[in-house]
């Protein structure tokens, strides 16, 4: 199957200009090179997708260097194990020497040598995503396809290339989950049986590698239903016993979503989905995944708020008491909270906190309360604090108004 005609079709001119760049330097350079992966998938599907990934039957970075120096892409980086990015207006492109991969033990990071296409696909996820298109002169469009890949895009089907899959890689069952749910595709018959099978080998991956994963499902259009399905698979118990995949995480993930400001969505995500932990399960599961630092605070900030939102279901509150009680908070913690509690009252303050009080600052600083003749030090403090706590409260607007109570404030002490 020839397919030169869908990549005129489907790429954007630059990226058209580029992939035949580097399509006739590897000619130069004697080398093949390859479109691969999630590209020649999404091609196929006709799903948009500008993440291009080449395979290289040679040298990827001797080939990234060779297409820099024709000045139409900039050489983004390259590594010594043989692979580079490059960028071309605002795209950017992967270039990998074709490997062939090892694994000594399940879960291991695999042995990597040079090797040729045929080796490339074969180390792969899935069938769908072990396709490639030639991109040489000569049989410029070529399908390459030795696992069926087409045929399995055309029913559907999500297919390992070798009983060993999961088993060499566990993170490919939170792989596979995420592209059946994606597509709406389902797993092929002995796939699922040995994604079931193979799910305590989720016990063999390095928590960076599942937070990585879990990322990844955090990008996705609708993570809910990945989650979901791994919930109902077992996968997110064997990852933490407490992990519930079910309809409230869903709905909570789907209004997350519809936040006109979903800034940290992935963090969000985070804290949503250990929201029903406890103390105790949080902690494990922070050390299961190796979480970073300010994600770590963010997810324990959920949980002790979650404790104190009680305090917060008072209709009475004044801005400035609320402000007192949230300022401490991360505010993605306060944002999951916000989308968590049952209670109108408390968020209707965990929303005015996030969108309002949090950014209220008095117009006067520490350097024009000394103009005024207010002596640096513990008291000066006291006023500014006194200051910040009248504008929330709007007991002051102007600057007028913050001098006059800052120097009466100042009087009294
Ligand atoms: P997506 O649209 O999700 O980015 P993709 O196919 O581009 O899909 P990537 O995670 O970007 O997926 O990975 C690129 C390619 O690398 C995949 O198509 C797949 O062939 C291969 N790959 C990635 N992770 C694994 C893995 N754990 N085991 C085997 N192959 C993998
Ligand atoms: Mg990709």
């Amino acid at each position: 199957m020839n397919l030169a005609r869908q990549i005129e079709q489907y790429l954007p001119q630059p990226l058209l200009e580029l992939v035949k760049n580097i399509s006739g330097q590897a000619a130069k350079q004697g080398q093949r090179v390859y479109l691969v992966g999630g590209i020649v998938r999404d091609l196929l599907l006709g799903y948009p997708n500008f993440d291009l990934d080449l395979v290289v039957e040679g040298d990827a970075v001797k080939l990234a260097q060779q297409v820099a120096k024709t000045g139409q892409a900039k050489l983004l980086a390259h590594h010594r194990f043989g692979t580079a990015k490059l960028r071309y207006e605002n795209f950017s492109l992967d270039l990998a020497t074709a490997r062939k991969e090892t694994y000594a033990r399940p879960g291991a990071l695999p042995a990597v040598t040079p090797g040729t296409l045929n080796d490339d696909l074969i180390r792969r996820d899935f069938s769908i995503n072990a396709m490639a298109i030639s991109l040489a002169a000569k049989d410029y469009g070529n399908l390459i396809d030795p696992h069926h890949g087409k045929t399995d895009l055309e029913h559907r089907l999500i297919r390992i290339l070798h009983p060993g899959s999961f088993s060499d890689d566990a993170t490919r069952i939170l792989r596979g989950v995420c592209y059946e749910q994606r597509f709406g595709f389902e797993f092929e018959a002995e796939t699922a049986r040995l994604l079931k099978r193979d799910i305590p080998m989720l016990d063999t991956i390095s928590g960076d590698r599942i937070r990585h994963e879990l990322e990844h499902i955090f990008e996705e259009k609708r993570p809910e239903l990945v989650i979901k399905r791994l919930g109902e698979l077992g996968v997110l118990r064997r990852i933490n016993p407490a992990l519930k995949g079910d309809d409230w995480i869903a709905e909570a993930f789907d209004k997350a979503r519809r936040l006109k400001k979903p800034t940290q969505l992935p963090s969000l995500y985070f804290c949503l989905l250990v929201y029903s932990l406890s103390e105790k399960e949080i902690e494990q599961f922070l050390a299961r995944l190796n979480i970073p630092a300010k994600l770590s605070r963010a997810m324990r900030d959920t949980l002790r708020l979650k404790t104190r939102l009680p305090l917060l279901d008072k209709p009475s509150l004044k801005p400035s008491e609320i402000y007192h009680l949230l300022q401490e908070y991360e505010p993605v913690a306060i944002q999951a909270n916000a989308l968590a509690t049952e209670s109108p009252t408390a968020r209707r303050h965990l929303q005015l906190f996030l969108t309002k009080l949090r950014y209220v600052r008095t117009s006067l600083d520490g350097e024009e309360l000394k103009r005024l003749g207010i002596p640096p030090g513990p008291e000066m403090g006291k006023v500014l604090q006194a200051l910040h706590k009248a504008k929330l409260d709007g007991e002051v607007r102007t600057r007028a108004n913050e001098k006059k109570l800052a120097l009466s404030l100042w009087r009294k002490l």
